[in-house]
């Protein structure tokens, strides 16, 4: 059965004012594979009315609320409900949203961190076997063509044994307390009841442990982690630093910062082997740095077809001829892309293509939620080294 049409997809959150909302609604679009048929766009009813008129959408599809979206799209015969729902509202929601959205039989994309616990994200992973759903979750930096290239070198072994991982996420947008100022994405992200434990960790630093985690395949197991807090009043971590253990021995840094003023989003890796080196910079994503021990450093640039040639998976998250900088909405938009075709698949009774698989899913989103565990511990601790938890 070829299910000839475009995927149905709702949305919580991302109502007017929202940041990340806006970006899954314009990247899931990005291919003409989705369309957004409603949502519950806002924590406030009126809000979220106000967003499905600006999106002109159907006001019969406009909720009030998610649990009153679920009841009444379950309410449409199977072959018109929405096909999968996008969960983009602040990190204490993700789990109670994303848990009936798949109890209804509901396909997820999550936003991260996950959770905001340990204990909600091995749920979530149950949930998914049992229900048999599909579940993405937006990290969206495995989106970019460099980055999947950068993986594949790795598992080539073009690097040999690695070694050493340097990464870094620092920000400077919090470096005074905005939160003060009722500013709406620094307000919930420094409340603990909103963002989980860990603000500057849970926030950018999971970027930093999935993208390490993803390019060089090896899991972290240790931290020693120190968490501070520097603007005056504010109630989580605005710093992060840590040193990183991985599985087959290799050493890591991982620092992410909410408050080094002047920086913008500028995360970057460094990744060291026996016989090479590689780099990556989020600022400027259509790069690979390529360090061969003993020969010059190479600039692997996007869209050129030795890319292409190297690896498929960079290949097909690429759409404009090099040249044309391609970036962060277009990084979504291969996530979407991946999970869309899986969805696609599911419902058309046939395997997926295995480049479609390539996306994150709620191991990712686990992976994410006992880092920022052990972090809290190695953070809270004397002893400092921490291990994760099995
Ligand atoms: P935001 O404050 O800009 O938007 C959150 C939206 O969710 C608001 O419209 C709010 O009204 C709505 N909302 C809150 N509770 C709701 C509920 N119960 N039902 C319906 N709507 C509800 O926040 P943001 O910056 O867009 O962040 C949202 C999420 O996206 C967070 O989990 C954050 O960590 C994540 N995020 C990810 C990235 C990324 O690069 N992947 C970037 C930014 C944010």
């Amino acid at each position: 059965m070829v299910l000839g049409r475009k995927l149905r997809m709702g949305m919580v959150g991302g109502g007017p004012g929202a940041f990340i909302g806006e970006v899954h609604r314009k990247a899931a679009r990005m291919d003409g594979q989705i369309e957004l048929v409603g949502g519950a766009f806002d924590i406030n009813p009126e809000k979220s009315k106000q967003m499905s008129k600006v999106l002109y959408l159907d006001p019969n599809r406009c909720y009030s609320c998610y649990q009153e979206m679920i009841e009444q799209e379950l309410k449409r015969p199977e072959g018109e409900r929405m096909d999968f729902v996008a969960v983009t509202t602040p990190n204490n929601w993700h789990y109670p949203i994303a848990r009936d959205l798949l109890e209804a039989g509901f396909h997820v994309m999550c936003e991260k961190p996950m959770t905001i616990s340990v204990q909600e994200a091995r749920s979530l992973v149950q949930i998914v076997q049992k229900t048999k759903r599909v579940f993405g979750l937006m990290h969206n930096y495995t989106g970019y063509p460099m980055v999947k290239l950068a993986r594949d070198m790795v598992k080539n072994g073009e690097l040999g044994k690695i070694r050493k991982i340097i990464v870094q996420y620092p920000q400077g947008w919090l470096a005074t307390a905005l939160e003060r100022t009722g500013q709406q994405q620094a307000s919930w992200r420094t409340d603990p009841k909103q963002s989980g434990g860990s603000g500057c960790g849970g926030d950018i630093g999971t970027h930093a442990e999935n993208l390490s985690e993803y390019i060089t395949g090896l899991k972290m197991t240790h931290l020693c982690a120190e968490l501070t807090t520097f603007v005056k009043g504010r109630k989580l971590d605005d710093d992060v630093n840590c040193l990183v253990k991985f599985n087959n021995g290799a050493k890591g840094v991982l620092h992410a910062s909410q408050i080094s003023v002047g920086e913008e989003n500028n995360l970057a890796i460094w990744i060291y082997g026996e016989k090479g080196g590689l780099e990556w910079h989020q600022e400027h994503p259509n790069y690979l740095y390529v360090k061969p021990m003993g020969k010059p450093m190479q600039v692997w640039k996007r869209g050129n077809d030795y890319v292409a040639a190297y690896s498929p998976a960079a290949a097909r998250a690429t759409r404009l001829p090099f040249g044309h900088p391609e970036a962060f909405i277009e990084a979504f938009a291969n996530i979407y892309c991946n999970f869309a075709d899986t969805i696609r698949a599911r419902m058309e009774g046939r395997k997926p293509d295995p480049l479609a698989l390539d996306f994150p899913d709620v191991h990712d989103g686990l992976r994410g939620m006992l880092f920022l565990d052990t972090l809290l511990a190695s953070a809270k601790s004397k002893q400092k080294w921490t291990p994760f938890k099995k």
